[in-house]
């Protein structure tokens, strides 16, 4: 069977999922709009096909996971995705939530350090033809050449806020990032001047952790 078939029972069970998310509190359309637009069991391991539509966390190999629904939703909204906003994310995984925000109309970059996990999403954004700019490298470090960002979202758990992620950051720029050892506090760092930042907490989350240096 071709996973890349996107049939009616997906879509149904999609809409779901969209309902599912609006009820535990996501309200931005543009996000449930894209979460309803992508399928997201295109992003799974075939054995893992019937669970594509929980919302839940599931593995995609290499220890890693695809998030939660609920939790790229959550993270897409803090971020206040605007069209043509150019954003980084820390982790690129499956893919998901970097097609999430490419569907939102950003300019999306995004580090992966692991490389079979990186070279999977890159055949994939290729192979669907989202552009999306990947790099298989340290999120710690960011993507210096390409600085600054309007947005910047971390997808796995940070143990602190990373200076050259905050020095990559635009004035009047945001940062959505969980912080914590094993369970996380979601973060919303914006950055007033460029010595100034203001921190807004939401709620406890679970990431795999953020990691030192490239896999190789
Ligand atoms: N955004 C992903 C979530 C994947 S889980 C998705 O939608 O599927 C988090 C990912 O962060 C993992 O793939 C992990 O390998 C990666 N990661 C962990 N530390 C990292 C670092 N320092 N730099 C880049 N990626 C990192």
């Amino acid at each position: 069977m071709d996973r890349f078939v996107d049939s009616y029972r997906h879509q149904g069970l999609r809409k779901k999922l969209v309902d599912e998310v609006r009820r535990k509190g996501i309200e931005d359309e543009r996000v449930l709009d894209a979460i309803n637009t992508l399928p997201r069991h295109y992003f799974m391991d075939s054995s893992f096909l019937e669970h594509a539509y929980e919302d839940k966390a599931f593995p995609i190999g290499q220890g890693q996971t695809i998030s939660q629904p609920y939790t790229v939703a959550f993270q897409t909204q803090l971020l206040e995705v605007e069209k043509n906003d150019k954003i980084l994310e820390i982790g690129t995984g499956s893919g998901y939530q970097a097609a999430v925000l490419y569907l939102m109309g950003a300019k999306v970059f995004s580090i992966e350090r692991q490389r079979e996990l990186f070279l999977k999403s890159k055949e994939f954004f290729r192979k669907f033809k989202y552009k999306i700019t990947s790099f298989y490298g340290d999120g710690y470090k960011g993507l210096p050449v390409y600085a600054p960002f309007d947005k910047i979202i971390v997808t796995c758990g940070a143990p602190f806020i990373p200076e050259d992620l905050l020095s990559q950051l635009k004035i009047g720029g945001k940062m959505v990032i969980p912080v914590g050892d094993n369970v996380q506090k979601m973060l919303v760092v914006e950055k007033i001047s460029e010595n100034e930042i203001k921190k807004t907490e939401y709620g406890d989350f679970r990431f795999v952790p953020m990691l030192e240096d490239k896999e190789r």
